[in-house]
């Protein structure tokens, strides 16, 4: 296994100064999988206390001390050194009740989740796998150290790193450990919010539809307000998918962008609460994006989302089912009330949806291309789209007498002419327009 220098420095180290020193975890399972390490933790005999003493040189970062982690910064970069250790049970579902310092690898290895991530590396010790994990990961299994069910009880949020792992190295879960995830998937209500969050976003930008079915049960117990969808059938000729089937779709079409991620999973939660059938026996969803954008915006507080993210999943959620036809006037008017941002996401958001309905036709792509090609026109144009851009302002109509909510009326009212094109964006024709108004 290649390992950068300054990793190599602190193993070499911690090892003359008498103390076992590995590399563990992600960067071990990643190496022997072919990928390149993100990052590399380490780990170490040694106590918070020794490590501060070998590597007095250095500057030491000691907010992790408690849990026995120590950081040193070399070259600007941090290495995180953790004293081998064991844990308690996550009562407060964020850190163990307790730690406690061991001597050996192997006990340290034992407290880790998946066989795959309890793996450590050192260049004179070699290889220590006390639980099979590169084995599992020949074999491309998912399993947990130790017994599943007591481990997924200890700190559920490994159930939602299990789905993770499961997803992003193509493991199948083993019997009892997938049995376990399923069983226990309840405990998962008890976690902080911060940290189901944190995992789903690390989790949305790797799934593909497949994975979104096949974790259905699972998610489901972390977004409750999805379960409806599951199987809910849309009676409607435009859809060959159920509800959750189609989100599933939609979610994999769109790029990894979390913003468009988490607009993909929750465009249609609302859809079950607003169903109506036709007499022609036609299902229908009235007003479903609003009712979407609402619980997304539930969903997403309750995670506690950052603000700015859950903003613009809701605003894209509200737009959704706003189509514009291929029409440069409908189009700038459009682009005049969303940012050029969320327009660029919205239409990807639209092309995923389309194409998540399984009866996309050709004219449906060619309606895009249409419409991308339009909004690059006007954008090439330099169009005016908002006040902003108006050749006049308050001032040129304060000179002209106006006063007031007048002021805004009169230039609202240029901008949707401008937009038009009933009338140039030039100061003396919108002036000319004004002067026609006041004489009226
Ligand atoms: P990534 O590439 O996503 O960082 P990783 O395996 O390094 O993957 P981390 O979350 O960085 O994952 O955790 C580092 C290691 O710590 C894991 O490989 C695993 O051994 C252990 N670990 C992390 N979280 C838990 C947990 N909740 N329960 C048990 N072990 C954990
Ligand atoms: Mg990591």
């Amino acid at each position: 296994m290649q390992l950068t220098p300054p990793v190599l420095l602190c193993l070499e180290k911690l090892e003359t100064s008498g103390y076992p020193a590995y590399v563990v975890g992600g960067c071990v399972r990643d190496a022997l999988l072919g990928l390149t390490p993100h990052d590399y933790d380490m780990c170490t005999a040694a106590t918070p206390d020794e490590i501060c003493r070998i590597f007095s040189d250095y500057p030491l970062v000691h907010s992790g001390e408690k849990h026995g982690t120590i950081a040193v910064v070399i070259d600007h970069e941090l290495y995180e050194i953790t004293t081998f250790r064991t844990e308690g049970s996550y009562q407060d579902s964020r850190h163990p009740d307790w730690v406690r310092f061991v001597p050996h690898v192997e006990e340290d290895l034992s407290r880790r989740d998946f066989t795959v991530n309890a793996m450590a590396y050192s260049p004179t010790r070699g290889l220590s796998d006390p639980f099979g994990g590169q084995e599992d990961l020949k074999n491309h299994v998912l399993r947990a150290v130790g017994d599943p069910d007591l481990r997924f009880s200890e700190d559920a949020l490994r159930i939602l790193r299990g789905v993770r792992f499961s997803v992003r190295f193509r493991l199948t879960p083993e019997e009892k450990t997938e049995y376990a995830m399923q069983t226990r998937a309840g405990l998962m209500e008890n976690l902080a919010r911060e940290r189901v969050f944190d995992e789903l976003c690390k989790l949305l930008p790797l799934v593909s539809a497949a994975d979104l079915l096949r974790f259905a049960p699972i998610l489901t117990e972390v977004i409750p307000e999805l379960a409806p969808s599951v199987g809910f059938d849309q009676r409607n000729p435009h859809h060959v998918y159920d509800v959750y089937t189609h989100i599933a779709h939609v979610t994999q079409a769109v790029p990894g962008d979390l913003t468009l991620r988490w607009a993909a999973l929750l465009h249609d939660v609302g859809k079950p609460a607003t169903f109506t059938l036709g007499e022609d026996g036609v299902g229908h969803f009235y007003g479903h994006e609003k009712v979407s954008a609402a619980m997304a915006d539930s969903i997403l507080r309750r995670l506690k989302a950052p603000t700015q993210l859950r903003e613009q999943v809701v605003r894209l959620i509200e737009l959704h089912m706003l189509w514009p036809s291929p029409d440069k006037k409908q189009i700038r008017r459009l682009m005049s009330k969303v940012d050029a941002e969320t327009l660029d996401r919205l239409l990807t958001l639209q092309q995923a949806d389309t194409a998540g309905k399984g009866t996309q036709a050709p004219a449906d792509t060619q309606h895009f291309s249409q419409l991308l090609q339009l909004v690059h026109e006007i954008r090439a144009e330099n169009a005016c789209l908002t006040l902003k851009d108006l050749a006049v302002n308050g001032h040129d109509l304060i000179s002209l007498g106006f006063r007031g909510k007048e002021i805004g009326q009169q230039l609202n009212r240029l901008l949707s002419m401008v937009l038009d094109e009933t009338i140039p964006n030039e100061k003396e024709a919108l002036l000319c327009a004004l002067r026609q108004k006041q004489q009226k």
